[in-house]
């Protein structure tokens, strides 16, 4: 229980530096330096207005000195990033695999918002994390169960095959459409899925993705009338639907 709630609270504060990379990695803005400060008024937060979640429904969502909204990703991405620590103590236990996979979904966080906002993943997340995808391939529970090679090899074919999947894809966009489908962020970053589910993992993640782009897409368009959409966020959201799902997705792909 004790834990439980450590867990929670560490996740919102690590949420709360995950918003702080969403936000300077794309400008190439030191993570460190300077401190908290409001986007507008570039007016210092104070620590009482910088407690995750809490504070922005204290302040209404807007900066005490400016007033200007705050992003409603902020308290998101805390939450978020809370129920990972949380529910991956849960299911992992205390060790080696709660840690690493909460930093690979860390990422996959940080990927797929700063995608969302300013189309650029950043490569501190992608070729950063992707080496400890390649350290863990030895106590990576998902490689014991699904492959029989060697851990690391199913690493690194596996960061090789998605890369090769998205960079293909764009060749393949770029004739058929005639203008850039996929950009060489979404490559690297396939790539570092590929180091942490392995060849096999990888390559279920590239054809549910689209099922999850596709659904928002219809929304979007009747909704905004637009065709925004990146896609890092889909390749996101379909690499932790196979981490937790590989058994019963694998079981329906073999029924049929
Ligand atoms: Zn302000």
């Amino acid at each position: 229980m004790i834990l439980q709630i450590f867990f929670i609270v560490l996740g919102l504060i690590i949420g709360s530096f995950l918003n702080v990379c969403i936000y300077r990695l794309p400008k190439e803005e030191s993570v460190v330096t300077p401190g908290s400060h409001c986007v507008k008024c570039n007016k210092p937060i104070k620590w009482f207005d910088n407690i995750p979640v809490l504070s922005f429904f204290i302040l209404r969502g807007k900066c005490r000195g400016c007033k200007e909204k705050i992003s409603k990703r902020y308290p998101l991405v805390e939450s978020l990033s809370a129920l990972v620590f949380s529910s991956y103590y849960n299911i992992f236990g205390l060790g080696i695999e709660m840690i690493f996979f909460s930093i690979f979904t860390s990422g996959l966080i940080v990927a797929a918002f700063s995608d969302w906002e300013t189309r650029l993943i950043p490569d501190e997340v992608s070729l950063g994390i992707l080496p400890l995808g390649i350290v863990f391939s030895f106590f990576n529970p998902v490689f014991q169960e699904a492959y029989s090679q060697n851990p690391l090899v199913v690493s690194l074919i596996g960061a090789l095959t998605g890369a090769l999947m998205i960079y293909l894809t764009g060749v393949l966009g770029k004739l058929v459409f005639k203008k850039e489908a996929m950009g060489f962020g979404d490559v690297k970053f396939m790539a570092l899925i590929g180091a942490f589910l392995g060849y096999k993992l990888v390559i279920l993640s590239y054809f549910i993705a689209p099922f999850f782009a596709l659904s928002y897409g219809v929304y979007r368009k009747i909704r905004y009338k637009d065709d925004y959409l990146p896609y890092g966020p889909f390749l996101a959201i379909a690499a932790v639907f196979v981490l937790f799902f590989r058994e019963k997705i694998l079981d329906v792909i073999f029924y049929l």
